[in-house]
């Protein structure tokens, strides 16, 4: 459809300015005619046309869009020729008319031609700049800085050669063009691309090479030697770094938190190396670009920035990067510092990388989600035993049938819908984001007295808000008996629930118990939980996070309770609150993080690096 769109406007738009018109401006003094001295002329028609069809393919593949205003990219197109000037294409249809003027020496045409520039650029400053500045934001502000409106700036010139050439042989341009990095992004860009090249899984790695490459970085920025540790139980080749940036302010310090082990990746299962950094078609590939190396690096980089400028934080920050978090390691970095170190990474709250990803949703820059709380994990076991016999024999009471009829019951149950200071602020917003039925539901389950009949549609909507809604517990594995010719002595069954933060463990198993009614049915825990409670919604960070997501993206701000859990807990657990705040977007149809071929979006990343840096200043000058 984007195709004959693109095609139909092109012919629509392009076509009547470069065709239709000038054929009816050129047939008012008779049959338009050519000679052999506007020949020339055809070399700029040529040019013209390249030019056009070309921003119409970029507008198609990387805005999702057309030309046309009424039905225009959806993301801001600023790669291709638009990386030169900010209006190629109708640079393009001038130099065509230009062409057209000189192969039939018409003065009429070139008239015209002066004309339509005039129109355009009254168009483009009028309408269409404001336009796409109140769409796009400050990307499209740095954008207007950096790029030239017709003409392409300085540091653009030497590659314009090239691309005429390109152009010219029709040959497909490189995807991804090399280009003039800041010295904050290629210093960005440098920490990524080592700490990628470091292999830190739990089986062939080490995050003490890791830790110990970043405190390089640290100690090469100017911060103390002393200020910077590299620590961890002896005997351990995973070892975490922990510096602090020093301030005279006595307000208890805040503590930036990412991991540095990922999870394990095999070469042959990959279309890359996933242990070689990349950078191929507008994404870094490799282990740990989203999970969580990009968040590691950016904090690096951050403090490294701020120390250079000399900035004066008004608290200490803390940087940890942990091992541990994918449980492929030895032990947990966070646990570990906890219990060995608690002073060196004690904080007012903690700013993790891990959690809280501002999303992508078909192409568009969605919202900014803030991780506030986490659903509480806790294992059961359902246990049947019974003497048995010979299955020649069959009883009334078999241990299997026990089990299944219990298990059978349990499906059919449903805890208690119940909200939170968090889950009600994710409704509210996410309802904003939402239209019909489903935005009405979302408002009304995050008013004061939540509407039963909108819980139950948003409930069986989807598994997503009925996770949101409820502690859930489901069966996940089973086993029993022990000869295929033997009644069985034991059946048992593993059921995994993620409680809302808040429920008491033993709650739940006495909800087991009796939702199962059989008192032959054991309940039993298998991992126990670990209590997190949801970490308050407090203006000293959500202030800076509204203000610095307004300033840079324009977009919601979202509190969300993640049903899955991470190191934040064991911090929370502590007293101590946790707020998932990454800078980097992630588009939500994927997310390969764990996966084969991850990674992320290069300009997604110098984005977040930004973001993390203005964020960190925000909520250490207020
Ligand atoms: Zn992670």
């Amino acid at each position: 459809m984007l195709v004959l769109r693109s095609i139909f406007f092109a012919l629509l738009l392009p076509g009547s300015a470069t065709v239709v018109i000038p054929y009816f401006i050129l047939s008012r003094r008779g049959v338009p005619h050519w000679d052999a001295i506007g020949l020339p002329g055809v070399v700029a028609v040529a040019l013209g046309a390249t030019i056009l069809i070309r921003c119409i393919v970029d507008f198609a593949r990387v805005g999702r869009g057309t030309l046309a205003p009424v039905d225009p990219p959806r993301a801001l197109v600023i790669r291709g020729l638009y990386r030169y000037v900010r209006n190629p294409m109708y640079v393009g249809v001038v130099l065509v008319l230009l062409g057209e003027a000189a192969l039939f020496r018409s003065t009429d045409l070139l008239l015209y031609s002066a004309v339509f520039f005039l129109v355009v650029n009254l168009f483009v400053i009028l309408y269409e700049e404001p336009a796409l500045r109140a769409r796009f934001g400050e990307p499209y502000e740095q954008y207007r800085r950096s790029v030239g409106r017709w003409i392409p700036r300085r540091n653009a010139m030497k590659r314009a050669g090239l691309i005429a050439l390109l152009l010219i042989l029709d040959a497909p341009l490189p995807a991804q063009m090399p280009r003039t990095l800041s010295a904050n992004d290629q210093r960005a860009r440098d920490i990524f691309e080592q700490l990628i090249n470091i292999n830190t899984t739990g089986s062939s790695g080490s995050t003490t090479v890791a830790a110990n490459a970043m405190a390089k970085r640290l100690t090469d920025a100017g911060f103390p030697a002393a200020d910077v540790q590299v620590i961890g139980p002896a005997a351990s080749k995973n070892h975490n770094l922990v510096a602090r940036f020093r301030s005279t302010g006595t307000q208890k310090p805040i503590l930036l938190l990412a991991h540095i082990d990922v999870v394990e990746a095999k070469k042959e299962d990959w279309s890359v190396d996933p242990f070689t950094f990349l950078e191929r078609e507008g994404f870094f590939y490799g282990r740990g670009t989203m999970d969580v190396k990009d968040g590691a690096a950016i904090l690096v980089a951050t403090l490294a920035r701020l120390k250079q400028e000399g900035y004066r934080p008004n608290r200490d920050l803390i940087l940890a990067l942990t091992t541990g978090e994918e449980g492929g390691s030895d032990y947990n970095g966070v646990q570990w510092l906890l219990a060995n170190h608690r002073d060196l990474i004690d904080a007012a709250f903690v700013i993790n990388m891990d959690a809280g990803d501002p999303v992508i949703l078909n192409g568009k820059r969605l919202m900014r989600s803030v991780q506030a709380s986490e659903k509480v994990y806790v294992t059961f076991k359902l246990e049947v035993h019974n003497p048995g016999g010979h299955s020649s024999l069959p009883t009334n009471d078999n241990a299997i049938y026990r089990l299944a009829a219990a298990l059978g019951r349990l499906s059919a149950y449903e805890f208690p819908a119940q909200l939170n200071e968090i889950t009600r602020a994710s409704f509210a917003r996410w309802g904003q984001l939402q239209q019909g039925q489903l935005a009405a539901d979302m408002a009304a389950v995050a008013g004061p007295t939540p509407d039963t009949a909108a819980i139950r549609r948003l409930s069986s909507a989807s598994p997503l808000y009925n996770a949101q809604l409820r502690t859930t517990c489901v069966a996940t594995e089973l086993a029993g008996g022990h000869a295929e010719n033997a009644l069985p002595q034991s059946a048992s069954a593993t059921v995994n629930c993620r409680m809302l933060p808040g429920t008491p463990s033993d709650e739940v198993q006495s909800t087991l118990s009796r939702v199962v009614n059989d008192t032959t049915v054991t309940v039993s825990v298998v991992t126990a939980a670990v209590p997190s409670p949801p970490s308050p919604l407090k203006p000293e960070i959500m202030d800076p996070v509204e203000r610095v997501t307004k300033r840079l993206w324009n977009i919601p701000v979202v509190p969300v309770m993640e049903t899955g859990a991470t190191d934040g807990l064991y911090l929370r657990n502590a007293g101590i609150p946790v707020y998932g705040v990454s800078g980097v977007f992630v588009d939500i149809n994927d997310i390969r993080a764990h996966g084969r071929d991850e990674r992320i979006g290069v300009q997604d990343y110098y984005d977040g690096a930004e973001y993390i840096y203005q964020l960190v200043k925000a909520v250490t000058s207020r």
